[in-house]
């Protein structure tokens, strides 16, 4: 077993689980490989978990969480502000193993970086506002009754992430849930685990009580669904496949637990026809070959004003084959190789499945020499992709892009809107105001426009329609680990 930062994890402990700010022996029996998907080799083994660590786990958290909540805001603000000074001083080390586990070049887990540890300092700043929020009078119009508006956490919290943005996914669910007094039991992707590692090392040195945060390490049977279902779980916080999404949000109805879903997506980018093409493919190329595509807002439907359309494709196709495809740790690499070998075969399915359906494509997945070794797939883009089409349809998740020129706004408006799913979109004109305009028409979460996919802790992440429930960042992200309670009696 090799570690890129054997200082950072110490690899004894991944057989272990992290409760009650001890490292203790997994119940679980089984190991899970953890590969470097650029060498294709097993850089180390984590315990699969079972349902006794998360009996174990979820009984830390609700002992410590009272004494967490009755410390307040102000006080709990220490330690995120103390998760965001840790994670700072391991930044280089962190994008290194970030980037070795996942696949992706250095410069996008160096943005991953700084998004977990700007959220940690952003619900520290919550936090502290939250104790001035506590009490607030309720102007009501009965005469001689006074109302009063409380914030109390939710309880504990289980957090499920995925494998595409390690340490980023995590941030956004545990930052604001231990800013809200909840107390949490983090599920890491078992494909990706080495990352989130570090907060339970983080826990002990900024000396965060003990059962506040518990990571447990495993797969979604041993751990995923054991968590879902325990009754000691107050809500679940859950991102991932829509697949596996209904499944926990099934077991959480079961008791009616709280439950917030981030979810899939197959967003839009909208070119409108007085966009310069040049500029709109710089910012079409980052909404879909970042990360190699495995972004749940990834922009994998471009619909393009048949007026620009030929012009933006040539674009595209020259920054296209520009693209490095390499060693995510090389200066220079613009594409890795997919974060699993099961990710590159699924993605696979869909370029047979282009094949086989006559797809016209701009690239295909043959105009390049892949790098020898590593689970890579070469950036492809198809065009006049039939509304029909599988690829049209669903979520990808991999480095393919899918356009349709169009006629008019309208069109595209109405072509954009027409998905089950409703998570990000991009619109790219030469008129911002007529950018924004459409954008209002559009039915998901997060609209950018004349921009990259701009991700602020200040405003709010989720989807519309099947791309999820609730949302993340921003104060709307700390509501989503709070009750409001209302105190009302006699003036
Ligand atoms: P996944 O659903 O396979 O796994 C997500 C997590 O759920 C993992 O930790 C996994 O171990 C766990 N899990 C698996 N089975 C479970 C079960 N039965 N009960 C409870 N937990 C279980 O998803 P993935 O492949 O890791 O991630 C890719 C998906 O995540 C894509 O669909 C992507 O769009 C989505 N995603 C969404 C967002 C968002 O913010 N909306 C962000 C990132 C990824």
């Amino acid at each position: 077993m090799q570690l890129h930062d054997q200082q950072l994890i110490n690899q004894q402990f991944i057989n272990q689980q992290f409760i009650n700010n001890e490292w203790v022996a997994s119940a679980g029996t089984r190991m899970l490989d953890v590969m470097n998907p650029y060498s294709e080799a097993r850089i180390a083994q984590v315990t699969a978990g079972d349902a006794a660590d998360v009996d174990a786990a979820v009984q830390a958290a609700q002992q410590a969480q009272p004494a967490w909540q009755a410390l307040g805001g102000a006080a709990r603000a220490k330690y995120l502000d103390g998760f965001a000074d840790a994670l700072e001083a391991r930044r280089e080390a962190l994008i290194t193993l970030s980037a070795t586990n996942n696949g992706k070049p250095l410069a996008e887990a160096g943005i991953d970086l700084d998004d977990a540890i700007a959220c940690h300092r952003y619900y520290a700043t919550q936090a502290r506002a939250l104790d001035a929020r506590q009490g607030e009078l309720v102007s009501v119009e009965m005469e001689g009754v006074e109302a009063r508006t409380y914030h109390d956490p939710v309880g504990v919290v289980g957090l499920i992430a995925p494998w595409n943005f390690p340490l980023v996914t995590s941030a956004w669910k545990l930052a604001p849930a231990l800013a809200a007094g909840c107390t949490a039991v983090l599920k890491p992707s078992e494909v990706t685990p080495l990352p989130e590692l570090v907060l339970a090392e983080i826990a002990l040195e900024i000396g965060l009580p003990a059962g506040v945060l518990n990571l447990l390490n495993g797969d979604g049977e041993g751990i995923g669904a054991p968590l879902s279902h325990h009754p000691g779980v107050d809500k679940i916080s859950f991102t991932g496949s829509n697949r596996v999404g209904e499944i926990v949000m099934q077991a959480a109805a079961a008791r009616t637990a709280r439950v917030s879903l981030e979810l899939g997506g197959k967003s839009p980018v909208l070119v409108v026809e007085d966009a310069d093409p040049a500029q709109a493919a710089d910012w079409v190329m980052a909404g879909i070959y970042f990360n190699a595509g495995q972004i749940c807002s990834a922009t994998s439907r471009l619909l393009v004003h048949e007026n620009v359309a030929e012009a933006l494709y040539a674009a595209l196709a020259e920054r296209m084959d520009a693209l490095t495809l390499g060693d995510p740790l090389a200066e220079g690499t613009d594409l890795g190789p997919m974060t699993s070998a099961k990710q590159r075969e699924a993605v696979q399915r869909y370029l047979d499945l282009a094949e086989q359906e006559g797809l016209t494509p701009v690239r295909d997945v043959t105009h390049r020499t892949l790098p020898a070794q590593g689970y890579f797939l070469a950036p492809t883009l198809y065009r006049d992709v039939p509304l029909e089409s599988r690829l049209w349809q669903e979520e990808i998740f991999g480095p393919v892009l899918c356009a349709r020129s169009v006629a008019s706004e309208e069109e595209a408006i109405k072509l954009a809107n027409d998905s089950p799913y409703g998570l990000a979109a991009t619109v790219i004109s030469g008129d911002p105001a007529r950018a924004k305009r459409i954008g209002r028409q559009l039915k998901a979460g997060s609209i950018w426009y004349n921009s990259e996919q701009l991700v602020l802790p200040e405003t709010a992440w989720g989807g519309f329609k099947r791309s999820g429930i609730g949302r993340e960042l921003g104060p709307w992200g700390l509501s989503a680990y709070l009750e409001v309670k209302h105190i009302v009696g006699p003036a």
